[in-house]
This record gives structure tokens, sequence and C-alpha cells, in this order.
């Protein structure tokens, strides 16, 4: 990738003022793949005068024209697609053919709506003798994980180009090369200078410039929500709006009229998916102590059957984790639920069959979890199951409210009704019912410390917006 050393900046591909790199790992491999910028306090200063000015412009084009922009980007990057799947995997470790489905395309039907939307920006509401518009709240910091590096950034940079503002861009350190593949398509559909900046670098260096800016408006900040509050309080004295998507420990009630053997399955399936690195994987599986036994049984049985392979290898449906970090994480967390006194039920601390080289974590199940416990309060973002017996409904509910995140959960009951109404009394932004599948027009974003924003659709569009009102 020719651009891969250098930033994005008022439309130039440049030299960073900082002389420092970082590698780029291929999970699967160990093998180093590129070496991107640390982009300094300097770089960051020079992407963020070139949005301040690109805003003064772009905010009046018209919404046509901004959602034209969009459709040319779903377009490019659709052509791309092959290419861009390949590039996630080979620095996450997705195996190919889910990259392809999810982080690629998934994405990329979450982005064309936003065409459309642009022209939302363009209504007017008249209350008593007041006209009240929408318009471009600035200058935005978007700084992205690494765990659906492509849908994240997606999940903000469509919102932002249709509300007409302007943009800095900081990828994961971990993987920046899609990042760096879309600010390429960006420039390719002729998008105007400063309108799009791209920055790589850690969250120390890179991250800190940027959400302590006084000129930036927005900060939009997907990850941690260690890191989340850390980027809160960088913004605070010069009042920005922070729109947070932070980490999960998400529940899924298995009520007992559900069909177990569907339910269990897809609890397994859900949570491996990614290797686990899912902020919405719903990793406290609930199940009445009446079926509990016959639960971790088909839990078991169903994981094991999972393949955890290369990512090229297109039977793979587990691939290794995303770096040396993420794995040692994952197995301190395994090793602290058996020194809880979890049971092991498949998978922990020994490399899985084959695979010598690579970040790879067994697909991992403990029963007799406790919800007090370390691996049942926080996120463990690997492949790792924790089963909890409840004695009714009601004191499901309290098991999966008793958390400090809020993110997701899941329901599984005989009927949808009766499944919504369990999903009334959770704490979460968003509740698969029954399997439901992911709606890329529906608000996404969590309650209590998982966030406080909402992405995708029309509400991931309004954290771009301020209200103004004319009294006439
Ligand atoms: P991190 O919080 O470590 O990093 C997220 C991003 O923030 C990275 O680009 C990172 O830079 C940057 N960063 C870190 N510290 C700062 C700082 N002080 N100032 C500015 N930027 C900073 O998360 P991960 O990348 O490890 O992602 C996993 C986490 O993301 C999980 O907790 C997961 O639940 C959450 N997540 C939440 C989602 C949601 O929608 N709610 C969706 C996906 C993930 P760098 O890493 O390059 O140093």
């Amino acid at each position: 990738m020719a651009s891969c050393q250098k930033l994005l900046i008022n439309g130039r591909w440049v030299e960073a003022h900082s002389k420092t790199q970082l590698d780029v790992i291929n999970p699967a491999t160990e093998k180093t793949i590129a070496s991107i910028a640390i982009a300094n306090e300097q770089d960051v200063n020079d992407a963020v005068d070139a949005a301040k000015e690109a805003f003064k412009t772009w905010q009046y084009v018209s919404s046509d024209e901004r959602g034209r922009y969009i459709e040319a980007i779903v377009t490019k990057l659709s052509e791309k697609r092959a290419d861009m799947a390949a590039t996630i995997s080979s620095e996450l470790g997705m195996p190919i053919v889910l990259s392809d489905m999810v982080q690629t395309g998934g994405p990329l039907t979450g982005m064309l709506p936003y065409a459309a939307l642009a022209k939302s920006m363009d209504t007017q509401e008249h209350i008593d003798n007041s006209i009240v518009i929408k318009q471009a709240i600035g200058v935005c910091a978007l700084i992205t994980p690494w765990n659906f590096p492509l849908h994240q950034l997606i999940a903000k940079v469509a919102p932002a180009l249709a509300a007409g503002c302007t943009m800095v861009v900081k990828p994961s350190e971990e993987t920046p090369l899609n990042a760096i593949m879309f600010a390429e398509i960006l420039q390719q559909v002729g998008l105007p200078a400063g309108v799009f900046n791209l920055v790589t670098g850690d969250g120390e260096t890179t991250g800190n410039a940027l959400t302590k800016h006084p000129d930036v408006d927005l900060v939009s900040f997907t990850g941690s929500t260690s890191a989340g509050v850390n980027v809160a309080l960088n913004a605070a004295p010069s009042v920005k709006r922070v729109c947070q998507e932070l980490g999960g420990k998400s529940a899924n009630i298995i009520s007992p009229t559900a069909p177990l053997e569907q339910a269990i399955s897809d609890a397994i399936i859900s949570v491996m998916f990614n290797s686990g690195q899912t902020c919405v994987a719903a990793t406290r599986v609930l199940v009445h102590q009446s079926q509990y036994q016959q639960a971790v049984d088909i839990a078991k049985a169903v994981t094991e059957t999972l393949i955890v392979g290369e990512p090229d290898n297109e039977q793979s449906f587990i691939g290794p984790l995303c770096s040396a970090k993420q794995q040692q994480s994952v197995l301190n967390y395994i090793q602290t639920g058996i020194n809880e006194g979890a049971t092991l039920i498949t998978g922990g601390l020994e490399k899985p069959d084959g695979l010598d080289k690579g970040f790879y974590v067994k697909p991992t199940v403990f029963a007799d979890v406790e919800n007090d416990m370390v691996i049942a309060q926080q996120e463990i973002f690997g492949p790792v199951v924790c089963f909890i017996a409840y004695q009714d409904i009601e004191h499901a509910i309290r098991i999966a409210n008793d958390s400090q995140y809020g993110l997701a959960a899941k329901v599984w009951a005989e009927t949808q009704d009766q499944a919504v109404d369990i999903a009334k009394h959770i704490r979460a932004g968003q509740i698969t019912i029954n399997g439901g599948n992911f709606n890329y027009n529906a608000p996404f974003g969590g309650f209590k410390q998982s966030g406080n924003g909402r992405e995708w659709g029309a509400a991931g569009l309004n954290e771009f917006i301020e209200l103004k009102s004319m009294h006439c």
C-alpha cells in the first residue's frame, strides 16, 4: 500500500513530522506486514487546520452533492471489496470469507442510506414564531478500534459527510491499513481536500493530541470504557460533544420456553464469531436451573465443532486474536476463571491443535459461573462464554442488569412477545430477540458505562448536528 507511512492531510499524502513508526503485524503469521507513522501534535494540528479550513465551504455544499459523494464512495468500495476484505483479514485475523461478508459487505449496507439521509439536513421545523434548522457541528475527531475496523470507521464517516462536517480520523494502531485504503478511495472519488484527513498513530500520542485540540468540535470515539473516559476528560476543557461507544458484558437470557438447542447453538456461535472480539457479544449465558446441565452439554458439543484455523482457509470459523497482547489478556482471564472456581467445560489455556504460530486461543466455555466473578463482570474480548444458572425470569433479569455495562443483550423465548416483555426490563441499548438480524438502520449504542452515543441510520446522523433556532 503506497500511502502506508504517510498521513492524508488537506487532500495530499504527506510525510509525518514525527519520525516514529509502528509495525502492523499479521496475527496469523506473526510477521510484520507494514509500518505506519505515529502522527505527533504538529501532524495533528496540520490535520485539524485542514479540516477547519475545509469546513468553511463543505458545510454549504448541497445535500444532493454530499449524497452523491457518499454514493460514489459506496460504488468504489464495492469495486474493491475483495481487496478490502483481504486487507482486514491480514491485519485483524478474521477468516477471509467472514471478513468479506461482515467486515466489508456490512458497512457497505450501512453507508448507502446516508446518501438519502443527507437530504434530511435541509428540513426546517416551525415552532410558534421560530424556525429551527439543522447545521453541521463542525470539525470532528473520529477514533476507532480494531475489532470491526471498517464498520466503525464508516459508522462515523458516513453521517459526518451527510451532515456537512469535516473530519480527522485516527484508526487503531493494530488495524490501520483498511483505513488507509478507505482514505485512498475517498481521494479517488474526488472528495474536496481537507474534508477527510487521516492521521495514523497510537492513543497516547496521536489520540491525545486530537481529543485535546481546541478546534475539534466533536469527538466520536469507539473503544474501551477506560480509554473513553480519558477521551472525555481531554475533551472537557473545550466543551466538545463526545459520543462514546464503549465496552460491554452482555447477557443472553434463555427463557425456559425457548427452543433450547437452537438458542444455545446461537449463543455459542455468536460469541465465538470474530474470535469473541465483538463489543455486543452476549458472553453471559443465563439458563434456568432445570435446564442448566442440558444447556452446558449442548454448548460443549457445539463449541467443539467450530473450526479454529488460518484466515485464508475457507473452512475456518475462528481465526487468531488480533494481537499478542490480546491473546495474553484472554489467556489471563481463562486462568482467572479457573482460579475463581468456575468449571472449564471445553477450551482452556493450550494452543489449538496444529497451530503453532499465530495468536490463537481455543474457544472456551465455563460453567458454574457466579455473576460476581471477574470473568462475569469484566469484558474478556475473546472466545470465552460463561454459563450462569437462574431461578426464575426476575432473577435472570437481575443478573443481566448486574453489570457496569449496558451495551446489548439477547433474549430467547417461545414467542416474540414473551421475549420482548423480558427485553423491556434489560438496561441495554440493543437486544436481539430470538436470533433476530442486525439492522443498520436502527440506532446502535449503549446504556450505562457502555457509552452515550448512537450510531447508524438517522440516529447516527443526529450526533453530528447542531440545531439552530431563529425567532421571527
Ligand atoms: P481501545 O480503547 O484500546 O482503543 C480504541 C481507540 O482509541 C484506538 O484507536 C486507540 O488507539 C484509541 N485511544 C486509546 N487511548 C486514547 C486516548 N487517551 N485518547 C484518544 N484515543 C485513544 O480499544 P480497542 O481498540 O482495544 O477496542 C476494543 C474495545 O472497543 C472493547 O472494549 C470493545 O467493547 C470496544 N468496542 C465498542 C464498540 C461499541 O460500538 N460500543 C464496538 C467495538 C468495540 P491505539 O489502540 O491505536 O493506541
